[in-house]
């Protein structure tokens, strides 16, 4: 699924937007994906690049738009499985309208949002999803806004499935697409990743392994919290599948109603 002409990538070394991409790829192969059948849209950014280190039809766009592409892409060819990777500044800034507008419409697309926390590529600019306190060159003194939890954002503006997973857990990270995936509406999984450059270095996280360790000490699986007492795991976050809903999906509705205009029925 690797686009060897593409290699070596420019990532930063213990980036984890390669494991991310690692899980993303191990998922196709899994749902033996077909690479005609299926398009991959990103927009920009340090994670938007997977898009082209992989071996499918793929359309990396502008600056927090990958998500009305793919809304584009979705509506002309239903029959196609749409992917969006997206960064947290991406996904929640500069897009952050049609990330809650493509939650509303619950239109299938799958969303793969990659949260290091920060804007990687464009200088370390604080993001949404930046923690209060933490540093970004755009908060030298610590971020004082409070950040976004992306996983409730998404449920509240109408995701129907809404999932978090680790650089860490990378088996389940791919799991949790696999499901994201399979799922009929709009899909998003926030992947919880490390930038030891932008992010890590200036919050003195230490190595990319010591973010990793982070992660893993960090994280609770939404089933194992639920036999815990919630003040157990006060300031940790929650891992795994964590919402799932039907409701209908939006280019079904819409052949539906075209289909009711053509007989007369509207
Ligand atoms: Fe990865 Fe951060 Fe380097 Fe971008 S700046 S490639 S997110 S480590």
């Amino acid at each position: 699924y690797f686009r060897q002409d593409r290699l070596p990538h420019i990532w930063c070394p213990g980036c984890g937007n390669g494991i991310v991409l690692g899980a993303f790829a191990r998922a196709m192969e899994e749902m033996e994906m077909n690479q005609d059948e299926t398009i991959i849209v990103s927009g920009i950014g340090c994670s938007s690049r997977a898009t082209t280190y992989l071996n499918f039809n793929t359309l990396h766009t502008t600056h927090g738009r990958a998500l009305a592409f793919a809304t584009g892409v979705k509506l002309a060819e239903p029959r196609l499985q749409v992917f969006v990777f997206m960064g947290d500044g991406d996904a929640t800034a500069i897009g952050g309208n049609h990330l809650i507008h493509a939650c509303r419409r619950n239109i299938d697309l799958t969303a793969i949002i990659i949260n290091n926390n920060i804007y990687g590529m464009t200088g370390g600019q604080y993001s949404p999803l930046t923690p209060t306190g933490k540093k970004a060159t755009t908060a030298p003194y610590g971020m004082m806004e409070r950040n976004f939890d992306l996983c409730a954002l998404t449920k509240g503006a109408g995701a129907t499935f809404v999932a978090r997973g680790t650089t860490y857990h990378a088996k389940q990270l791919t799991d949790l697409i696999v499901a994201g995936a399979q799922h009929k509406g709009f899909s998003v999984i926030e992947a919880v990743s490390q930038c030891p450059v932008s992010y890590g270095r200036r919050n003195k996280m230490g190595t990319s392994l010591d973010m990793l360790k982070w992660e893993k000490e960090n994280a609770v699986h939404v089933k194992t919290a639920a036999k815990m007492n919630p003040a157990d795991y006060q300031g940790k976050f929650l891992i795994g599948a964590l919402y799932q809903t039907e409701a209908p999906e939006y280019t079904a509705a819409y052949d539906r109603l075209m289909d009711a205009v053509q007989k007369g029925e509207k």
